[in-house]
């Protein structure tokens, strides 16, 4: 049988084993901070612990399960890690530099089920989940690689839709959260979502203050469900009612990512339909993306004229609207793009 990987166990449930193994429950903490803030990898590493205790927590776990594959580098210094899985199957994690912050883009699922029309992972199909100690891996990977500067800012925007992975997730941000883990601060946590109502309200309950972005990009359920066909089973005027309900409970603002897409989205219609759905919500912010341009799927961003009309347009009606440079698109890191070159290469 294979073992647990420790970074499965919240510290909680560390100190419950250690105590049912003879063990004061106060080395769960000293276990935790070898792994996340001193860069263990290894039990042996653990030098303030008993031998016997160290021989005890390899016998009954894993440490470290993610192998690097590749690691492509973009012009403008985004980075993409390939990542092996025990079972073989490749997920990807990105780094992107930016003006004092340094981003690490992480994968929740291997695939995804959704199928976005304008995303390379939803054309490999879903294959599972990720566990926590996977995700929670994926930082720290990207946290050594950085050697001298550190991850400030995580979003959950890789491979997979993070809410339908939901307690996994939750358990893995909580370690990224935690003091006595990885520390990054809850606030500099992004979930995006393409829209599982549930998960959202799920979220808005929870006692953690992660942003919450959704996957937009569009304001019609027409051109939605084409581009996003999880839109069928929540369209717009659902998604848009839970996303009210989440501003009032949680009094925190959502994002809505829309990505530019030359002849489907970008013209001054879809603007107009754009701002009249936000006009609801008290705090909502848009990011305009233009779009990666992504062969097999034959998707282009517009030209420039077009995307400034559109942003522009929802500057006057008010929205609170950011233009953003698509990253790393000479390293293929659109979601799923470096994992499907690397899978057509395999075979
Ligand atoms: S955009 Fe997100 S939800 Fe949609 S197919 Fe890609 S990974 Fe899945």
């Amino acid at each position: 049988m294979s073992k647990r990987n420790i970074k499965d166990l919240g510290l909680k449930e560390l100190e419950e084993i250690l105590n049912s193994w003879g063990h004061q429950r106060f080395h769960a903490k000293q276990i935790h901070s070898w792994i996340y803030v001193k860069g263990a990898v290894s039990f042996d590493a653990m030098s303030d612990l008993a031998l016997d205790l160290r021989e005890r927590l390899k016998e009954s776990f894993s440490f470290f399960e993610l192998e690097l594959a590749e690691i492509v580098e973009s012009s403008d210094g985004t980075k993409k890690f390939l990542f092996k899985l025990k079972d073989n199957n490749l997920i990807e994690a990105v780094t992107i530099p930016a003006e004092r912050r340094i981003t690490g883009c992480i994968s929740s699922q291997v695939g995804c089920k959704y199928a976005c029309c304008f995303c390379a992972s939803g054309m490999l199909g879903f294959k599972r989940n990720l566990t926590a100690s996977e995700i929670i891996e994926e930082v720290l990977y990207l946290k050594y690689n950085l050697k001298d500067e550190r991850i400030s800012h995580i979003v959950f925007m890789g491979t997979g839709e993070p809410l339908d992975n939901y307690d996994n997730l939750l358990k893995a941000i909580r370690i990224i959260n935690a003091k006595d883990g990885i520390g990054i601060g809850a606030r500099r946590i992004t979930i995006s979502t393409c829209g599982i109502i549930p998960g959202i309200k799920r979220l808005a309950g929870e006692d953690l203050q992660v942003e919450l972005s959704i996957s937009l990009h569009a304001a019609s359920d027409k051109i939605r469900s084409q581009l996003v066909p999880l839109n069928k089973q929540y369209p717009l005027k659902s998604l848009i009612s839970a996303c009210k309900e989440y501003i009032r409970k949680t009094n925190r603002q959502i994002t809505f990512e829309y990505v530019l897409i030359n002849d489907l989205n970008s013209d001054l219609q879809n603007a107009r339909n754009l701002s009249t759905i936000l006009k609801d919500l008290k705090l909502a912010k848009v990011n305009l993306i233009p779009a990666n341009p992504i062969k097999e799927l034959k998707i282009e961003p517009p030209e420039k004229s077009e995307i400034l009309k559109f942003k522009d347009y929802l500057v006057e009606e008010g929205v609170n609207v950011t233009l953003r440079k698509p990253r790393g698109s000479d390293i293929e890191a659109s979601c799923g793009q470096l994992r499907l070159r690397y899978g057509e290469k395999q075979s």
